[in-house]
C-alpha cells in the first residue's frame, strides 16, 4: 500500500492503522443542496487512504502530514494552537478535521497520518472530503472514540466551511462516510434524513463512467456564490423559505426576471429527477435480476435533461462538458450529464456495458485505459477535434463508506 510505504519512509516505522475514505460521484440533484433540495451520491471504488499512527514521544500534540500527491511538503501544526486561517494549502483539511473534533469535544493525541489518493484533485470527485474523512476516522480511531459517523459528517464538513474556508454543502462528507456498495445514498438536504437505494449498475448490465475533462475555469467560485444568492434572492421574492418549498412550477408567475425564473426552473426540476430516479430503482426487482436496459435507458434520459437544464437554465456548464456529454450520448451512452458545481471537472455518463468497453466493469480499473469502448472513443475523438488535453477516464462503481483496511 502506498500510503504505507510513505509513512515508512517519512516517519519510519510502522503505522498504527490504515483507513479508507471514498471519493463520490453526484447520480442527480445539482445546486440542489443549498437550496434544501434533495442529492443522490455514490460513493466511488477510488478514495483517499491514511496511514497514521499516534504521536506519543514529542513534546505537545502535534499533527504531521504528508502526501503522495504532495511531494516534499511534510506539514506540522501543533493542536494546542489550531484556528481557522492558521493553516493554509492542502494541511488546512486535515488540520481542519482535527480542529472541529477538539471543538466538539473530543480530545485528541498527536498523530503522523501519510497520505495517499487515487481521486483525481479538482476534478468534482470531492477528494477533498475523502480528505477529510479519511483522516476523521484515523484520529478518532487512534484516539479510541467511536463518535458517531452523522456527527462525523458534520465535523467533516465544519473542517471543508470554516478552516479550509471553501463554502460547501454537506453532500460530499455524506456520501464519503455513509454510501454502501451497491446503494446511492438519498439524502434530503432539510432534514438531513437519508436512505439507501439500489444501484448496481454492473449487475444489470450497464456501466458508470467518470469522464475528467481536465477543465477547471477561473469563474467557479464566484459564479457559484452568485447562483447561491440568485436562489436565495428567488425564494424571498416568491415569499417561501427556499426553493424546496415550491411544489408547482406555475406558483412562479410572480416572477418576472428571466434569469430568476431559469434558476427556479432548474433546481425545482432537478430535485423531481431526483425522486424520479429514486422510484425507477426503487420500483426495480432487486438485487437479482436488478434493474432492466429500459430502467438505464429511463435513468439515462433524465441525466442527459439535467444536464440541459444545468446548461441552459442554471447556466454552469463548460465547453468540454457539453462535447463529452454530446459525444457519450451520440456513441450509445444512455444519458450523461455534468456533475459538481460546474466551470469545471466531470461528467458522469450511464452506458451499456457493451459500449463502455473493456474497464467498466466492477473490479477493473482504468488501467484498460481509454480507447477503449465506443463512448471512450467517441469522447477522446472529440476533444482531439477541439485541441483539447485528452480526458481521464474512470470506472464509477458505488462502493461502500469509509472505513479502516488494517490495523
Ligand atoms: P475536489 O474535492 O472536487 O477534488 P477541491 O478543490 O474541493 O476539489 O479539493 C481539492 C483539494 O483537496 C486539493 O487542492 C488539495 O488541497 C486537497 N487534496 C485532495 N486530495 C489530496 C491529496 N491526495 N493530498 C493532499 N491534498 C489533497
Ligand atoms: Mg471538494
Amino acid at each position: 500500500m502506498r500510503a504505507v510505504s510513505l509513512f515508512r519512509e517519512r516517519f519510519g516505522g510502522e503505522p498504527d492503522g490504515v483507513w479508507l475514505a471514498p471519493g463520490r460521484a453526484n447520480l442527480m440533484g445539482e445546486h440542489t443542496d443549498y437550496n434544501e433540495g434533495f442529492v443522490l451520491p455514490f460513493a466511488l471504488g477510488q478514495g483517499v487512504t491514511a496511514a497514521a499512527s499516534r504521536n506519543p514521544d514529542r513534546a505537545g500534540r502535534r499533527l504531521t502530514v504528508c502526501s503522495r500527491q504532495e511531494p516534499g511538503d511534510t506539514v506540522e501544526v501543533d493542536l494546542d494552537g489550531l484556528a481557522p486561517g492558521r493553516v493554509t494549502g492542502w494541511a488546512a483539511y486535515p488540520a481542519g478535521v482535527a480542529w472541529a473534533l477538539e471543538a466538539a469535544g473530543h480530545r485528541l493525541p498527536g498523530a503522523c497520518i501519510a497520505i495517499d489518493s487515487d481521486v483525481p484533485a479538482g476534478a468534482g470527485l470531492s477528494s477533498s472530503a475523502a480528505l477529510e474523512c479519511a483522516t476523521a476516522l484515523a484520529l478518532t480511531s487512534l484516539a479510541g472514540l467511536d463518535v458517531p459517523r452523522a456527527e462525523l459528517v458534520t465535523i467533516a464538513r465544519r473542517a471543508e466551511n470554516e478552516f479550509a474556508g471553501v463554502p460547501t454543502g454537506i453532500m460530499d462528507q455524506s456520501a464519503s462516510l455513509l454510501c454502501r456498495a451497491g446503494h446511492a445514498l438519498l439524502l434530503d438536504c432539510r432534514t438531513l434524513e437519508t436512505s439507501q437505494v439500489p444501484f448496481d449498475p454492473a449487475a444489470g448490465g450497464a456501466g458508470l463512467l467518470l469522464i475528467n475533462t481536465r477543465a477547471r475555469h477561473e469563474l467557479a467560485d464566484g459564479e457559484y456564490g452568485r447562483r447561491r444568492a440568485e436562489c436565495e434572492e428567488a425564494a424571498r421574492r416568491l415569499g417561501i423559505r427556499s426553493l424546496r418549498d415550491l411544489t408547482d412550477l406555475a406558483d412562479t408567475g410572480s416572477l418576472t426576471d428571466p434569469v430568476l425564473r431559469r434558476r427556479v426552473r432548474h433546481v425545482f426540476t432537478d430535485n423531481q429527477r431526483v425522486l424520479e430516479v429514486v422510484a425507477l430503482l426503487r420500483a426495480s426487482p432487486g438485487p437479482s435480476p436488478g434493474p432492466s436496459a429500459d430502467t438505464y435507458r429511463e435513468i439515462g434520459r433524465l441525466l442527459t435533461q439535467a444536464h440541459a437544464s444545468l446548461r441552459d437554465d442554471f447556466e454552469v456548464s463548460w465547453p468540454e462538458a457539453d462535447a463529452a456529454v454530446e459525444a457519450a450520448v451520440g456513441a450509445g451512452a444512455y444519458g450523461a450529464r455534468m456533475i459538481g458545481g460546474g466551470f469545471g471537472g466531470s461528467v458522469l455518463a450511464l452506458v451499456p456495458a457493451a459500449a463502455a468497453g473493456p474497464g467498466s466493469g466492477p473490479g477493473s480499473g482504468p488501467g484498460s485505459g481509454p480507447g477503449s469502448g465506443p463512448v471512450r472513443d467517441a469522447v477522446t475523438a472529440a476533444f482531439a477535434r477541439h485541441g483539447w488535453t485528452a480526458p481521464e477516464f474512470l470506472d464509477a462503481v458505488p462502493s461502500d463508506s469509509a472505513r479502516q483496511l488494517s490495523g
